[in-house]
């Protein structure tokens, strides 16, 4: 079955140049793209664009179902505060739940022009290959494609960072006691069935692996991801030197980075991809960038928990592949990547004066694009509008002020454009966005659910808001105390 797009511009981000092009789809592939009046099959399906930028798919790099349902629950969160929060703000959760929570995530990133993301689920005490189904269905129903990782680890947070239990008065000791996730091997059990198990078109959702955390996974753990993911040949994520905190205790724990640790390991490699990488120094850089390894680059998750700016520059110096994201809504609120881009781009340019070295609209819309793309394990598939393409195109609206006037598309789509300019989603050649609404979600009918969700949940999760509060009160001064200890990295030792 073919589709002919037909009288729209279509952005080559490289170029900064939007011509009049026909887009020609055959099933859910792009064919060709032409001049305008390019030939097609007689009973194509036409897709008028008069008046509409077309831009590929955008990809998010890294998020967390989970967190949708917790969306707006905090404030002044640090990382480590975030993660004293769980058990408050991501309990009590069923397999519904997590199936709507996914829906959320969706539903939000698809009327936001992104089609795909590398999304990172908690389950505990141990993922299940039922929840883990609860978030894929939940991306298969909807039409968008997602990698889907669990995030494990076999340590509390509080056995992860060293000294935090011990000022732990005796009866805070025992509650967090309870917050302990599964030993690993069942962990790696479930994850193991879940994986042979998978019923999804890898085309469109997909299984990863994700020790969440190096410091809150033990060894033998980590390797036995390694060895799960080489035997699945799926891709690896994890949160690496999100926080000065990470850093900090990574030099503690192991007497050298947690890249350097990882590396140890055999984690890195061309399927890994770090999480923030905001403390990683030039050496990490060289070893990610040598080994074909991605880091997801979460600029408002960064600025959002206090955990400084990543030097994407450097990054793409050491030729690291840089995709970006949002992370979850639980810790920047909305999964907006056009806001992701745009924070991308402010964030290198508030680094420093050296105009050379900040990282250009261009590249930036790449990350969000190919970059993203080649952290997700999809390279060459999705991430660009050209022949042999997954057909993942969305519509902007050209008549929306935000393109009024229209001057330099690339700068446009990363520092202008915020979501309010799509009308149309097309993913794999279907339309899930049509005029601003879903054709695969009663978006009112999930809004209801969600509302009853919420509720019963906000009363479930009581007592761990109760504990939250006793938590942070320690927490809160502890993690600070570490993050104020000297530690300097040289973050580039390029020109
Ligand atoms: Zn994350």
């Amino acid at each position: 079955m073919a589709t002919i797009i037909r009288g729209g511009r279509v952005l080559d981000v490289r170029a900064h140049r939007a011509d009049a092009a026909d887009v020609l789809i055959t099933g859910d592939t792009i064919t060709e793209i032409g001049a305008p009046g390019l030939a097609a099959p007689a009973d194509a399906i036409v897709v008028e664009a008069r008046g509409r930028l077309l831009h590929p798919g955008l990809i998010n790099a890294h998020t967390h179902a989970h967190g949708n349902l917790a969306k707006g629950m905090g404030d002044r969160w640090t990382l480590e505060l975030l993660l004293t929060a769980g058990s408050w703000i991501s309990g009590g959760r069923s397999l519904e739940d997590k199936h709507l929570s996914a829906k959320v995530g969706a539903v939000e990133m698809l009327l936001k022009g992104c089609t795909a993301s590398y999304d990172l689920p908690m389950e505990f005490p141990a993922p299940t290959p039922e929840g883990l189904d609860a978030v894929a269905s939940a991306y298969a129903a909807v039409g968008m494609r997602a990698v889907v990782a669990p995030m494990v680890a076999d340590r509390s947070f509080y056995e992860a960072i060293p000294g935090l239990l011990e000022v732990l008065p005796p009866a805070l000791q025992q509650d967090v006691e309870k917050l302990r996730p599964a030993p690993w091997k069942t962990s790696v059990d479930n994850m193991r069935r879940a994986l042979a198990g998978w019923k999804h078109d890898r085309d469109q959702v997909r299984p990863a692996v994700a020790p969440t955390i190096p410091h809150h996974c033990s060894d033998e753990f980590i390797r036995a991801c390694v060895e799960l993911a080489r035997e699945q040949g799926v891709g690896m994520h994890t949160h690496v030197a999100e926080s000065k905190v990470q850093a900090i205790v990574g030099l503690q724990r192991y007497g050298k980075t947690l890249t350097a640790h990882l590396a140890d390991l055999g984690v890195v490699g061309p399927r890994f991809t770090v999480a923030h990488g905001v403390w990683l120094d030039g050496d990490d850089m060289k070893r990610l960038g040598d080994a074909g390894a991605s880091v997801a680059h979460n600029p408002g998750s960064n600025m959002r928990l206090g955990n400084g700016l990543a030097d994407m520059r450097a990054m793409l110096e050491r030729r690291v592949n840089v995709g970006i994201g949002t992370d979850g809504a639980n810790c920047s609120d909305n999964l907006n990547m056009y806001e992701a881009m745009r924070l991308a781009s402010f964030a290198s340019k508030s680094q420093r004066p050296d105009v050379e070295r900040w990282v250009s609209t261009d590249e930036v819309a790449l990350a969000a694009t190919e970059g993203s793309a080649r952290a997700l394990g999809f390279e060459g598939k999705l991430g660009r509008l050209a022949p042999g393409y997954k057909a993942d195109i969305v519509f902007l609206d050209l008549g929306h002020v935000n393109w009024i006037p229209l001057n330099d598309p690339t700068n446009q789509l990363v520092h202008t454009e915020d979501g309010s300019a799509v009308t149309h989603v097309m993913i794999g050649g279907k339309m899930i966005v049509q005029d601003r609404r879903l054709t695969t979600v009663d978006v009112t009918a999930l809004a209801r659910e969600v509302e009853n969700a919420r509720e019963r949940l906000a009363r479930v999760n009581a007592p761990g808001k109760e504990l939250y509060e006793k938590l942070a009160a320690i927490v809160g001064r502890f993690c600070p105390g570490l993050a104020h200890t000297p530690y300097h990295i040289t973050r580039y030792v390029g020109a």
